[in-house]
């Protein structure tokens, strides 16, 4: 009987258990969902307690799996929904308050504020890596500073979601760099707390937790997290990442050349780096009104590191609404359709779609263009313009958008080798050799689907020696399945031309009809 490693990954909705042999042969997986409270609009808060309930019952889950012998279990990785604030009291696993989650958005005078006592966006970015958005931990931190006072008195330790979970299993108040670098407190390159950020916003460094690399030890499952959630006391608890960089070790990727675009809900292209390089150049086509076009992309820590042996980075930019597009596209327009039909409408229309593009600016944009006030649209509709055009200019559009993001990350000198390719956008023979033609490289299908939990499971397996490192790791137990080439993408020329100087043109008049709309 094999050794299994546990991944562990603690979502919005649910918190998503796994067990993997040493080869990365998945055995058991089991979900237990918790509930998301919006007690005012903008706000997004969960109770850290319903995420150790759920993670009882996931690892409960896959441990009562017939396949799955909680004896065997010989280490535990983490991950998590990045950015949310835990704020913990001295000497108590109880929160002071509810956790204010990634997509929370009370925080936008907090932000402005933080940049200006950085010196600016760009100072920001050079300093942190990222610029201030709500939805990161800093700004959630002076939100209860300013506004709850008496709270904010209490707070011994902010932790980030998965290291609630953790504090639970080992007793330990540890992070990973990798989730770390999504609080703006933390210094990627030298890869520990940011004494000068600290210092820009007066918070004292004590509230911080320790930081380790995401393959090493944090500590052993205490005997009471033993009764709770059926693992053998004493198992090795292993740092893990954030979901985007524990999704991407799941992924193998783990050197440079290689990218993750994942079309799900919102899109993500997740470039890995050699070297912590920043989104500093504006380039001409950036002009526009509004803060100045840097940190579009996110500079993190990557969690390619383990015990003694440094990890490197990752450049990321999301694109808010991608499949969620196609999908609001299908329900409104055509419903009961399945995405199956749609795709083969949109295979009947030549590529560049006769002259009709898709903005999918529908819930705003954060990359390439930062505009919560976006709007999308298609622009070019002629009376010849059939279902199909409608729906291929939508991919068409969302492809544009994920590839300016690539662009991007070419632009600060990564050499993108292989894309490879995940979320239902994934799913679709069409859609894939758009992916290949518009990124104009070559993309690559996985025959996991299963993100960061998988991650998390192959850190704890570098963590409990099982792989002697994550590339190792990645190399025995991630595979490509499928690889589709480029083709000519001479045809998207002109539509991808139109498609990048829209937004510029667009952009005051998306502010004005942002202003008229009552809903
Ligand atoms: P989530 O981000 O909610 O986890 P998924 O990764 O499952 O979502 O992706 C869902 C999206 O993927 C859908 O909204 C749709 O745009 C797209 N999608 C799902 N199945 C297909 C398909 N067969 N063909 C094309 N697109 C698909």
């Amino acid at each position: 009987m094999s050794e299994l490693l546990l991944g562990v990954d603690v979502g919005t909705s649910s918190v998503k258990a796994l067990a993997c042999d040493s080869s990365g042969r998945i055995v058991a997986t089991c979900s237990a969902a918790h509930p998301i409270h919006q007690p005012h609009a903008g706000w997004s808060e969960q109770n850290p307690e319903d995420w150790w309930t759920s993670s009882v019952s996931a690892i409960r889950g896959v441990l009562s799996d017939p396949k799955c012998d909680g004896s065997r279990v010989i280490a535990v990785g983490l991950s998590g929904q990045m950015h949310g604030s835990v704020f913990l009291p001295a000497g108590s696993e109880t929160p002071i308050r509810p956790a204010l989650l990634w997509n929370d958005q009370r925080t936008a005078e907090q932000c402005r504020s933080i940049e200006q006592a950085f010196g600016g966006r760009r100072a920001m970015v050079s300093m942190v890596g990222n610029a201030a958005l709500t939805g990161f931990t800093l700004p959630k931190i002076i939100w209860l500073r300013e506004r709850e006072p008496e709270n904010f008195a209490k707070v011994a330790t902010v932790l980030l979601p998965k290291d609630y979970v953790r504090l639970k299993l080992d007793g330990r108040r540890a992070t990973d760099v990798g989730d770390a670098s999504g609080t703006l407190l933390f210094d990627i390159e030298a890869r520990r707390w940011s004494r000068a950020a600290l210092s820009r916003v007066g918070l004292d460094p004590a509230i911080l937790p320790d930081v380790v690399e995401s393959g090493e030890v944090t500590g052993r499952v205490t005997p009471a997290a033993a009764a709770e959630t059926g693992l053998p006391a004493g198992t090795p608890v292993i740092a893990g990442s954030g979901d985007n960089q524990a999704g991407a070790v799941g992924a193998g990727i783990v050197r440079s050349g290689l990218v993750l675009a994942t079309i799900g809900t919102s899109g993500v292209m997740y470039a890995h780096s050699d070297s912590p390089r920043r989104d500093l150049q504006s380039t001409t086509s950036d002009r526009q009104e509004g803060p100045e076009p840097v940190g579009r992309l996110h500079t993190m820590c990557a969690a390619n590191g383990s015990r003694g042996i440094p990890g490197q980075y990752s450049l990321t930019g999301c694109m808010l609404s991608a499949g969620g597009s196609l999908q609001w596209c299908r329900d409104s327009l055509f419903p009961g359709e399945s995405f199956e039909a749609l795709m083969a409408e949109a295979e009947q229309v030549r590529p560049g779609c006769d002259g009709l593009v898709f903005l999918p600016y529908l819930t705003g944009e954060r990359c390439p263009y930062p505009d919560p006030q976006a709007r999308g649209g298609w622009i070019g509709l002629t009376s010849r313009h059939t279902r199909g055009h409608l729906v291929r200019a939508v991919i068409e559009g969302v492809t544009f958008g994920m590839g300016q993001i690539l662009d991007l990350v070419r632009g600060l000198g990564v050499e993108v080798e292989s894309v490879r390719l995940g979320g239902g956008g994934a799913r679709s023979a069409l859609w894939r050799q758009l992916q290949a033609d518009v990124y104009r490289c070559r993309v690559a299908t996985m025959d996991t689907e299963e993100g960061p939990a998988f991650g998390a499971a192959l850190l704890a397996g570098v963590g409990a020696g099982v792989f002697p490192n994550v590339a190792e790791a990645c190399r025995t137990a991630v595979h490509e399945s499928g690889i589709i080439d480029p083709r000519d993408s001479s045809a998207y020329d002109g539509a991808r031309q139109v498609y990048g100087s829209l937004y510029t043109d667009l952009g005051p008049r998306f502010a004005a009809l942002h202003g008229m709309d009552q809903s």
